[in-house]
C-alpha cells in the first residue's frame, strides 16, 4: 500500500474539559475526494483546525507528504501544500476576482512558481473569465465560493481543504461547485471535504469519514456510509 497523502494517528484535541476530537485516525489517500460528515459541533471544523496548524493538537500525530506536520506553524503547513477554502469567503473586496486569484498565487506552497500562469489556470478552472475583472464586493454566494476556492488551488496545493462549499448554494450552484471539485482532483490535487449537503457528498467524494461528538464512527464509500446503521443513529439522534 502506498502512504496516504494525509493521515491523523490517534488525535485527540481538548478544550479545557471539552473533547472536541476524540482519539481519531484517518488516512487520505493520495488524489482522491473525501469528506468529513458527522451533526454540528461534532468536530470537523476542528479537524481542519489541527490539520492546518491553527490549533495544536492535544494527543496524536498528523503526517502529510511524509512529514510529520503537528506543532510546525500554518505557514510552514502551507508552504508544503496544504490549502483551505473558507464557507465565509473574505477576498479584498476592492480588488477584481483576478487579482484575488493573484494574490492566491503569491502564496502557498513553496517552490517554483509562474504566478500568471497559476492565476489563469485557477480562473478557468473555476469557470471565472466573465467575471475577472469585476470587484470582489458585490459578488452572489455562490461566485464568492468559486473564487474563495480558485484563491486556493492558485496556491497550488497538493491538499485542499474546503468547508462547506455547497452550504447556502441553490442546485445548479451546487453541480458547479462539484464540477470543479472533480476539476480540482483531474488536476491532481487531493480534496479533504466539510459539507452538510448530503446529495452533493454522496455524489462527489470516494470515501466518507463519519464524526459525532468527537470520535470517527464510520468510513467507507457513499454507499458503504449511507447504509451503516451507526451513521443513521447520529443523524436521527437516537
Ligand atoms: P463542527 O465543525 O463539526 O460543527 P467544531 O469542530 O466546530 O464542530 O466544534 C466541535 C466542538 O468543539 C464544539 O463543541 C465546539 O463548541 C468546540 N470548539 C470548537 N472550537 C473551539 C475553541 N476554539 N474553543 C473551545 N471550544 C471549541
Ligand atoms: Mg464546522
Amino acid at each position: 500500500m502506498t502512504e496516504p497523502l494525509l493521515r491523523l494517528d490517534h488525535v485527540t484535541k481538548r478544550f479545557r474539559g471539552l473533547v472536541a476530537t476524540n482519539d481519531v485516525s484517518l488516512a487520505v489517500p493520495e488524489g482522491a475526494i473525501c469528506s468529513l460528515i458527522g451533526p454540528n459541533g461534532a468536530g470537523k471544523s476542528t479537524i481542519f483546525n489541527l490539520v492546518t496548524g491553527y490549533l495544536p493538537v492535544s494527543e496524536g500525530e498528523i503526517h502529510f507528504a511524509g512529514r510529520r506536520i503537528d506543532g510546525l506553524s500554518t505557514r510552514a503547513i502551507s508552504h508544503l501544500g496544504v490549502a483551505r477554502a473558507f464557507q465565509i469567503a473574505k477576498p479584498f473586496p476592492d480588488l477584481s476576482v483576478e487579482d484575488n486569484v493573484r494574490i492566491g498565487a503569491l502564496f502557498g506552497r513553496e517552490g517554483p512558481r509562474d504566478v500568471e500562469r497559476e492565476t489563469e489556470q485557477a480562473i478557468a478552472l473555476c469557470g471565472l473569465e466573465p467575471l475577472r475583472d469585476r470587484q470582489a464586493l458585490g459578488l452572489t454566494v455562490g461566485n464568492l465560493r468559486r473564487l474563495e476556492l480558485a484563491r486556493a488551488i492558485a496556491a497550488r496545493p497538493l491538499l485542499l481543504l474546503a468547508d462547506e462549499p455547497c452550504a447556502g448554494l441553490n442546485p445548479s450552484e451546487t453541480d458547479e461547485v462539484i464540477e470543479i471539485l472533480r476539476r480540482i482532483r483531474e488536476r491532481g490535487i487531493t480534496v479533504l471535504l466539510v459539507e452538510h449537503d448530503m446529495g452533493a457528498v454522496m455524489r462527489v467524494s470516494d470515501s466518507i469519514f463519519v464524526i459525532d461528538a468527537g470520535r470517527k464512527i464510520a468510513e467507507g464509500t457513499p454507499v458503504e456510509v449511507a447504509a451503516d446503521p451507526k451513521v443513521i443513529a447520529a443523524y436521527l439522534g437516537t
